[in-house]
């Protein structure tokens, strides 16, 4: 027999699962009758398939059966009560996890924060005590994890290579470091990519195709969707729109050059322009604080910041023309007419048939909610990988978090 031969069958009862998973995620519960109805699968096949997704955790069976068409029937649902998944976001000063079901609900109650230590291995043991944590609390089996992280994370070889603002990840496989800790597959997405999956599955961009995301927070980051991908490159370090020189002689960035775009615009560019106002270093977060309470006048300080962004916002339109550019950043929420201004200035900066044919809008989405799209788009993706995997997915991992999950497979 040749190995041809040898793989096909596992190979098409997988493509057969992944219809029936994608069935139930894009139309909610249904029953067995209805997924071979709207999937176009066969009856038994059906049948065969949803054996083995609940057997993997991903789907189960609501407990008591409903009377569908005056018959009794079970509907399937997407995992919540058996299973979980833990999204864990990474930030300059304050990480967070959270846990999920499969059908990416966020458990609002369960949101563990903690401040972002300053080695490495501290890093790893702290976010390891938490997943295993929400992991024995639970009692649902955990499929897997996403980490978003800041900085450029090489997709080929899965380790952070970059990262001006969390620089103790640099060097290291947060994913697989955590994978071997916890025994679940731990995938790394970068986190303007992980904006782009929350606001594709959580907010205002489901169904749409082509879109970008800029990201303003303690640096800028940029997240591309083109004909439904996200744009990666070759190492998977696309769109560092915060690392283009905008200033010749500028302030010496968090990568090594100077003049960075994201040294004059977003959030650490605007409380570095508040410290010097103030004569003393303040945080980000006390920066908003003080503006928002109209304790000080910074307002020549945000409108320099805006401007400087309205440049960024304006290359990306040139370069893309996406037909939205999603905002994300807590910037704006120190002064109402901040987005408005920021548009204002990019209509002035963009040309203008590109500039007219782009909705600028603030994003809905949040990191927490990408990891959680992140790692449900990541076993899905292990069920069956499409061909064009997305760039972050490993399929070594994929397949790991499943064998976690059914033992054999
Ligand atoms: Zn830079």
């Amino acid at each position: 027999m040749n190995s041809l031969s040898a793989v096909q069958p596992n190979l098409l009862s997988r493509i057969n699962e992944r219809q029936v998973l994608r069935a139930i995620q894009s139309l909610g519960p249904m029953s067995r009758a209805e997924v071979a109805r709207h999937s176009g699968i066969s009856a038994p096949t059906v049948s065969r398939a949803v054996e083995a997704l609940l057997k993997a955790g991903l789907l189960e069976e609501s407990r008591a059966p409903e009377l569908l068409r005056g018959r009794p029937a079970k509907r399937l649902r997407l995992a919540t009560d058996a299973s979980q998944v833990l999204g864990l976001v990474i930030d300059a000063h304050t990480c967070r996890m959270v846990s999920a079901g499969l059908d990416g609900e966020i458990d609002g109650a369960r949101i563990r924060e903690f401040v972002t230590p300053d080695s490495y291995e501290c890093l790893l043991d702290i976010a390891a005590s938490e997943a295993l944590a929400f992991m024995a609390y639970s009692g649902r089996a955990t499929l897997g994890m996403a980490i978003s992280m800041p900085g450029l994370i090489n997709t080929r070889t899965a380790v952070s290579v970059l990262s001006p603002n969390v620089p103790i990840t640099n060097t290291h496989a947060m994913g697989r470091d955590l994978e071997s800790r916890l025994g679940i597959g731990c995938l790394m997405v970068q986190e303007a990519d992980a904006l782009c999956l929350a606001e594709r599955r959580f907010g205002a961009a489901l169904g749409v195709d082509d879109f970008a995301m800029l990201d303003v927070s303690t640096g800028v980051g940029l997240g591309i969707v083109s004909g439904g991908r996200l744009i990666t490159g070759y190492s998977g370090l696309a769109g560092e729109i915060g690392h283009i020189t905008v200033e010749l002689d500028g302030r010496q960035c968090g990568c090594g050059n100077s003049g960075c775009l994201e040294t004059v615009a977003g959030d650490s560019a605007l409380a570095h322009a508040v410290s010097q106002k103030l004569g003393k270093v303040v945080s980000v977060q006390h920066a908003l604080s003080l503006i928002r309470s109209g304790e000080i006048d910074a307002r020549a300080e945000m409108n320099r910041t805006c401007r400087y962004l309205a440049v960024g916002v304006a290359a990306v339109i040139n370069m893309l023309n996406p037909s939205t550019l999603f905002v994300h950043g807590e910037l704006f929420s120190a002064d109402a007419s901040l987005f408005g201004s920021m548009v204002e200035e990019t209509r002035r900066r963009a040309l203008p048939p590109s500039f007219a044919d782009c909705r600028i809008v603030q994003a809905r989405g949040s990191k927490r909610q990408g990891a959680i799209a992140a790692v449900i788009e990541y076993l899905t993706n292990g069920v069956a990988p499409e061909l064009n995997q997305q760039r972050y997915l490993t399929p070594e991992s994929s397949y790991m978090a499943l064998k976690q999950a059914t033992g054999s497979r």
